[in-house]
């Protein structure tokens, strides 16, 4: 995460003193200041030009060429870029999350001056190299009662998707860190008050790759936000979308202003907000997100559950998809629905393989439309939308001709689109745009001549002159008797007449020379120069017009923001729709069936992402009110985590509205799923996993509800034996209601306690089940079968006299173990006393949960308790301390105190 703009007074000079730098340094570091920016480009003439710092930067972020200047005795920096070419370098600065500021020259009665008039930032950015969602995020902490509330704001410039919500609580905090977890922000700008939490700061920074902005507080201001919202969209637009709550308006308030002060023209594609819940959705804090790898791989060559799934044509399908998963659903109609056309999907191969082909034929609309509304299409921009909504009436001419779709619920997306409106955008770019329009808005051949009366009477004359030079070389050989001419136009010559060296002199008088070449002659006329001043006019005039026929045609189109984002809206969603069903045919998944009963049932299930590398072996398994807690044991390697992950990716799938790896499977609506697994990455972060691993527990017991899903991957690992092993036991307890105090969730808790399988005896709720392996030939094989019933607990000992380990020592592991479990305390062999024959024992401690040695019970050298401590432990033990007075109490101890001393 980057910081913003750094001291403004930092040594611009390398002297080691700030200093008051004049002339255009000057201007440029007053600038800067002024824009808050990391980096300014100041534009001086024909270049954008980097000073001091900035061009070091730029130099080495970019590879631009740095130069050292020197004036007035001090010797700067200095880095450029040709004016036209700013644009890409901007935006790879912007992408590596710099806040750039864009200071450009303008012309004044008195020369120039120069003013910053856009500032681009990784939130604002209308262009991305990327398809994913670019999302700005504001946050601004509040009170609703005498809870903590945070409003959160997420806006996506590049597609104008626009939401915000309001989380509260007591864990406020880490919903807040959830949902910016969800939206992945490019950049956050947190509001007055969560700046100075200095915590709340530091989580962001480490669980964001965003950049942290602190942004103007007066955007904060409920007044200045409510204003801004108003401006947007309209008198009632908080109220109108549900968005009651004041710190959630300030949050969508000062997303606006935030970029609308950067002047990219942005706003203008941004015409609707959303207020949503999270509790609309399955709840997964950022931990589960990221443990079970839903849109992002834990490791760099793995692969999660989206790069599985993602067969979708479009970089808008992808998108959707990646929020689906990342945000599944609760709402049963919702998730049916898209169950329903998946299905309808499947079945056609013929027409899914049509839409899927047509589909690929289309581009990003969310995106065309957001630049069409800023102003920032260009040609090809405009081109892309004409061709991308000619698929339109395609696509609904598949699904019509298909009994299976036009029956489902695909139909229903091109339903509520207009599709008048939307032939009419296509017909209007038809008539207007040529259909290879160079890149310049002013080189000409942009516009159709028939599109505008004037733009044809202009190409008419032109075609005409230049009919008229077309023929000059004909007509001049004619009327002058010569046989070697032609007509040319060059660079800096303009329109000659060219004769051949054996007739240059017979040319007529009229003619002028102007070059002579090895064969050839070169001559101008009056009226040449005169068709030539002519054609340059109208040239001028066709470029001018065209370029303002163009920006009248996109301001048009982008007035129609809305109706092409829901058309890229409608067909990202057909395409995530298509890539589930090929993913499900392909892999040959089912269609799960939704309930609101309380129970995940899978036959034949398999791991969606592990079943694409290797032979699956499936297996069941079953939760319900009175199987609620499964206790998976098994050894290392079985297949413990993949069996748990694979229950938890179904439940996920099903309430996205995909099919699901298994032969059949019944999943009752979750409201949430927590994980708690082996935390490499935090260990990577340098925090104490054991630290990490309770607050991941602690998360779960308060916010697991009788509707959710909790996997367990391993509980109290992290510290020592005893410690570890009563805190999974307390939990299990806890979560299977044996310690009652609200219903329990389902849960699936793989432990190496083998301790705890003894619960399934006592709690009813609690099963036990284990993951099968097997010895053939001395070879051990995991059977990655799940079976009913704990596993066998000697089964290191199995393998390592499998793996040839001393007969001797794996007799003796097995005597050690049995005694661990038996007594807690084993003999130390070869200790014996000479004497009494006893040997030294060692007991586990149950403070550490260590071995710990200690002579046997009487009496080895030394280590016997002597009559005075003996004598005080008898009186302490003796004491009733419901019935002592705490002076009689403080007096007793001091004077066992005394005698210990003595
Ligand atoms: P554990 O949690 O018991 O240590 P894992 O779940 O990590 O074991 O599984 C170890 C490996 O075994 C996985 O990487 C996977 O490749 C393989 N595996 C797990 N379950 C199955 C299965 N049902 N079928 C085939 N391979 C499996």
């Amino acid at each position: 995460m980057t910081d913003s703009p750094d001291d403004p007074d930092r040594d611009w000079f390398g002297t080691g003193e700030p200093t008051e730098a004049s002339g255009i340094v000057g201007e440029y570091v007053a600038l800067r200041r002024e824009a808050e920016a990391d980096v300014l480009a100041m534009q001086m003439g024909d270049f954008y030009e980097f000073f001091g710092e900035d061009a070091e930067l730029v130099g080495e972020e970019l590879d631009l060429k740095v130069s050292q200047r020197s004036s007035g005795g001090e010797s700067y920096a200095m880095a450029g870029v040709p004016v036209d070419d700013l644009a890409p370098y901007l935006k790879a600065l912007v992408e590596r999350g710099y806040r750039v500021a864009v200071a450009d020259q303008h012309e004044v009665d008195d020369g120039h001056e120069r003013r910053v008039d856009r500032v681009v930032t990784p939130g604002t950015l209308l262009d991305p190299t990327d398809d994913d969602a670019q999302y700005l995020a504001t946050l601004v902490r509040g009170e609703r009662g005498s809870e903590p509330t945070v409003g959160l704001a997420f806006l996506d410039v590049t597609t104008g998707r626009f939401h915000a919500t309001a989380v509260s609580g007591p864990d406020a905090e880490s919903r807040t860190l959830t949902e910016c977890y969800r939206f992945a922000p490019t950049e956050i700008l947190p509001g007055p008050e969560a700046r100075n939490d200095d915590a709340l700061l530091d989580r962001l920074r480490e669980r964001s790759e965003a950049r942290l902005t602190l942004h103007d507080a007066e955007a904060f201001a409920p007044g200045h936000a409510k204003h801004t919202l108003r401006e947007q969209f309209g008198d009632a637009a908080a109220e109108s979308v549900g968005l009651d709550s004041e710190p959630a308006v300030r949050a969508a308030g000062a997303a606006l202003a935030y970029v609308a002060e950067t002047g990219a023209g942005a706003l203008a594609s941004v015409s609707r907000l959303r207020a949503y819940t999270p509790d609309d959705h399955v709840a997964l804090d950022a931990t589960t997100q990221r443990n079970l790898e839903l849109t992002e791989p834990m490791t760099g060559n793995g692969r999660s559950l989206f790069d599985v799934l993602d067969h979708t044509e479009t970089s808008a399908g992808g998108r959707l998809l990646k929020e689906w998963l990342g945000r599944p659903q609760r709402d049963r109609a919702e998730l049916e629905r898209r169950q329903g056309a998946v299905a309808a999907l499947a079945a056609d191969a013929m027409a899914r393989d049509a839409l899927r082909e047509a589909l690929d034929g289309t581009y990003d609309l969310e995106r065309l439309a957001s630049r069409a509304a800023s102003g920032s299409a260009g040609p090809d921009a405009l081109l892309r939308v004409r061709e991308t909504l000619a698929v339109l009436p395609e696509l609904v001419e598949v699904v019509e001709s298909s009994p299976r779709l036009a029956d489902s619920p695909v139909a229903d997306l091109f339903v509520d689109l207009d599709r008048e409106g939307v032939r009419g955008v296509h017909e209007e770019l038809a008539v207007a745009l040529t259909d290879d329009p160079p890149k310049s808005l002013t080189a000409g051949g942009l516009i159709r001549p028939e599109y505008d009366e004037e733009l044809a009477e202009l190409v008419e004359r032109h075609d005409e002159a230049a009919e008229w030079l077309d023929s000059l070389a004909d007509r001049e050989k004619r009327e002058h008797g010569l046989t070697h001419v032609s007509v040319g136009r060059n660079k800096t010559d303009g329109y000659y007449i060219q004769v051949g060296k054996s007739e240059s002199d017979q040319v007529p008088d009229h003619y002028e020379a102007i070059k002579t070449l090895k064969n050839s002659e070169r001559f101008v006329t009056e009226e040449l120069e005169e068709r030539e001043r002519e054609i340059m006019r109208l040239e001028e005039q066709r470029g001018d017009l065209e370029a303002d026929v163009f920006r009248d045609l996109r301001a048009w189109v982008g007035d129609r923001a809305d109706l092409l984002q829901a058309v890229g809206r409608a067909f990202a969603e057909l395409d995530t729709l298509c890539a589930l069903a090929e993913h499900a045919v392909r892999n040959d998944w089912t269609r799960p069936e939704l309930t609101d009963e309380d129970v995940l049932d899978l036959d034949a299930a398999r791991h969606p992402v592990v079943e694409q590398s290797v032979e699956f072996v499936p297996n069941d398994l079953r939760l319900d009110r009175d199987r609620r807690f499964l206790l998976v044991t098994g050894p290392n390697m079985s297949g413990k985590s993949t069996y748990m992950r694979q229950a938890a990716l179904v439940t996920l799938l099903a309430q996205v509205g995909s099919f699901v790896p298994a032969r059949e499977a019944r999943v009752g609506l979750v409201d949430g799923v927590y994980t708690r697994v082996g935390a490499l990455d935090e260990l990577a972060q340098g925090r104490s996993t054991f630290m990490v691993e309770m607050q991941e527990l602690s998360n779960i017991l308060h916010n697991a509800t009788e509707d959710s899903l909790v996997i367990l991957d391993e509980v109290g690992r992290g510290t020592a034996t005893y410690d570890g092993i009563s805190i999974a036991w307390a939990a299990t307890e806890w979560l299977s209601s044996a310690q009652a105090t609200a219903p329990s969730p389902k849960v699936l808790f793989a432990t190496h306690y083998h301790e705890l399988t003894m619960l399934a005896d006592h709690i009813d709720t609690v099963e036990n089940v284990h993951v099968a392996a097997d010895e053939q030939d001395g070879d051990v094989t995991f059977l990655r079968t799940v079976r009913d019933g704990a596993a066998d607990r000697s089964y290191g000992i199995h393998v390592a006299e499998l793996a040839g380990v001393p007969n001797p020592v794996v007799e003796r592991s097995r005597e050690v173990l049995q005694r661990l479990r038996d007594e807690e305390a084993i003999d130390v062999r070869g200790s014996e006393d000479e004497v009494t024959g006893e040997s030294k024992q060692v007991v586990f401690d149950l403070g550490s949960g260590q071995l710990r040695g200690q002579a046997s019970a009487d009496g080895g050298e030394g280590e016997t308790v002597d009559p005075v401590t003996e004598s005080v432990l008898e009186e302490l033990r003796g004491v009733d301390v419901e019935d002592t007075s705490p002076v009689e109490l403080l007096s007793q101890v001091q004077e066992w105190q005394r005698r210990l001393e003595e």
